[in-house]
């Protein structure tokens, strides 16, 4: 069954936060070095979460990401994956972490059926990453890469923000570690994501002049969104040195073609990165609502969907009025799952 939303978009994936905590402060995220995290009691149980991911699933998910806050802070998260790997119908799974606990997460998250990850370094300078994250240690995270390589983990994604003025000058070092090393970049355009990291669109370095810089050094040819809707446009090195994506949510906003359902920590179905509430599923799991009643709450919530968010925010940034990012109260980042 695949159901669609007002646009016509069918649910295809599912971003799972399973927890709001953070043990790093990335400036572009969620910088606040006090932060009110959820009560224990309020996090969904990883069988809360299976038994959502399952139903999900029946509506058409097809593809789960694990994330947060930082999903291996999460104890016992294979556990998680384990459950999540064996559901019928499932037919990809995968994790976005910030690697600081992947050293010694690993050989127990292959063996649990995780088969890809996604890394998230913006510079390979190990001062400047400090910076960054404000608590992050760049060889520790590394180290991580490194060991999830060598379990076999694969394709192995790193993620890179770039924001203008801070890591503007890392494009190529990024670009020449990952084909060095056989790792695929994923370019991420700094978006107004959340309320607290004082997002303005001048640090915003376009996909445009990502991609001008790398073609400088290194041609490239375009070869599209995997499977047409995936957020990253990838581009292939004319000399068969692997490829690199660029996700440009702000400047090639990709609603039209977005199925992308999240589920926070607490159990909030959310329809849009960018939004400002969700569907409160712990409070109906808890109750005792049986699996019908759940699917169709969950089916109605996506029939009614019309976000389009990043569309909405390139026309007023194109507009004589400008975009102001603080007239909309978002979600922060942490708590939604990037
Ligand atoms: N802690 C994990 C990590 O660092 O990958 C998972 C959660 S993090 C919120 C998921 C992704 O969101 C990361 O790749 C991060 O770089 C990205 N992200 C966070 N804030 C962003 C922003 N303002 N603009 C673009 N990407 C952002």
């Amino acid at each position: 069954m695949s159901t669609q939303d007002a646009y016509k978009r069918p649910l295809r994936d599912l971003r799972i936060s399973v927890t709001d905590r953070c043990n790093f402060r990335c400036t572009y995220c969620m910088p606040l070095d006090e932060y009110e995290w959820l009560p224990k009691e309020d996090i969904l149980t990883f069988e809360e979460i299976t038994r959502l991911a399952r139903l999900f699933i029946s509506l058409g998910v097809e593809k789960i990401r694990l994330t947060g806050g930082e999903p291996l802070a999460r104890r016992d998260l294979e556990k998680l994956i384990a459950s999540l790997s064996s559901l019928d119908g499932l037919k990809d799974l995968c994790l976005t972490t910030n690697g600081s606990f992947l050293a010694e997460k690993a050989a127990a998250l292959k063996a649990a059926g995780l088969r890809r990850i996604n890394v998230s370094i913006d510079s390979l300078d190990p001062e400047k990453f400090r910076r960054i994250t404000k608590r992050g240690d760049l060889a520790k995270v590394l180290e991580g890469l490194f060991a999830a390589q060598r379990q076999g983990l694969h394709p192995i994604k790193i993620n890179a923000v770039i924001e203008r003025g801070v890591n503007d000058d890392e494009i190529l070092p990024l670009v020449a570690f990952a084909r060095e090393h056989g790792f695929v970049l994923r370019f991420i355009e700094y978006m107004d994501v959340g309320n607290v990291n004082h997002w303005q669109s001048k640090k915003i370095v376009p996909k445009k002049e990502i991609l001008q810089t790398i073609n400088a050094q290194l041609p490239m040819r375009r070869v599209g969104r995997e499977q047409g809707n995936a957020p990253a446009v990838d581009y292939a090195f004319l000399d068969g040195g692997g490829d690199v994506g660029v996700i440009a949510s702000v400047t090639e906003p990709f609603c039209s073609t977005c199925t992308r359902a999240r589920l926070t920590a607490d159990g909030k179905f959310v329809t849009c990165l960018f939004a400002q509430q969700g569907t409160d599923l712990k409070a109906l799991l808890r109750q005792g609502t049986t699996d019908a009643g759940l699917l169709d709450i969950l089916g109605t919530v996506w029939q009614q969907r019309r976000d389009r968010y990043s569309e909405d925010r390139l026309a007023a940034l194109q507009s004589a009025t400008g975009y102001d990012p603080t007239v909309r109260k978002k979600i922060e980042m942490i708590s939604l799952g990037g």
